[in-house]
């Protein structure tokens, strides 16, 4: 008898421990998803929208359905940013409203601005491949003077390890985030399952996670093929939480403090229609 009611004692210390446990794992990681590349399609920008996951939606400027995309995203209470195609080492071309200074900082901002200003409900900016621009400090200043303008986020899609967009727009005071890992870069279930597996690692480990994807097939049916129920403990963020609201100081070269692995650096001409 007397054992019986020890077993049920420690039964009971048993459920209380799994109580606190479960109170525990309660939403504490944060991971901000952000599908890019949207404009060129109508209904697989829809499904991106429509993924419970993801709060922020990346809307290229100038596109078929640049606008009615961010009506789309907006009426289901998601985040805006344009996605601005920015010129790259590799020479791709950058499609409607891109931006290079090659074409002199009169049109680089001209195009900026035509962007910015076509792309509703917009509250940040990301670029668009830009591992030439990117790594070009002032081109990247004339860039976060009209953000800081206009009172918008900067979230650097981070395609080459030493982009100036994070940095400059901190020595701006321009509120910024930056790119962790990049979940579909090769299209394969098998690689979309194991950057998945390391975003969420890195979010349960240091707190929170960005992530890019891209409205690909495959992607959308990797989301579809998760239950956000799976996760207790994560909560689905904007990147807006995420935000680092910097000082206006100088820029200073510290070393990266979280450098993501350098093959993820690759970038990749992610959905860009054929011959733009
Ligand atoms: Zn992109």
């Amino acid at each position: 008898m007397a054992r019986a009611n020890t077993l049920r004692r420690w039964r009971g210390l048993g459920f209380c421990l799994l109580w606190a446990v479960a109170g525990l794992a309660q939403a504490s990681s944060q991971i901000a998803i952000v599908v890019d590349d949207l404009g060129n399609q109508w209904r697989a920008g829809l499904s991106a929208i429509n993924i419970p996951f993801v709060q922020t939606l990346g809307i290229m400027p100038g596109r078929p359905f640049t606008e009615a995309l961010a009506q789309e995203t907006h009426r289901a209470q998601k985040t805006v940013i344009v996605h601005a195609p920015m010129s790259n080492q590799r020479g791709l071309p950058l499609g409607p409203l891109g931006l290079d200074r090659r074409e002199g900082r009169e049109q680089l901002l001209a195009n900026l601005l035509a962007g910015l200003d076509g792309v509703p409900y917009a509250e940040g900016l990301s670029n668009h491949m830009g591992s030439e621009l990117t790594r070009d400090a002032e081109a990247m200043g004339w860039v976060m003077s009209e953000l800081k303008t206009r009172q918008l986020f900067f979230f650097d899609s981070l395609t080459i390890a030493d982009s100036q967009g994070w940095r400059v727009a901190d020595s701006m005071g321009v509120p910024w985030s930056r790119r962790r890992v990049f979940l579909d870069h090769e299209r394969t279930p098998e690689f979309l399952a194991q950057q998945w597996q390391q975003a969420l690692a890195i979010a349960r480990r240091q707190g929170n996670v960005t992530i890019i994807c891209h409205p690909y097939p495959e992607t959308l049916a990797f989301f579809a093929s998760l239950d956000p129920a799976d996760y207790p403990d994560i909560e689905w963020v904007s990147l807006k939480p995420l935000l680092h609201q910097p000082q206006p100081l100088p820029i200073e070269p510290e070393p990266d403090p979280i450098a993501p692995d350098d093959h993820l650096w690759v970038e990749r001409p992610h959905g860009m229609p054929k011959g733009s």
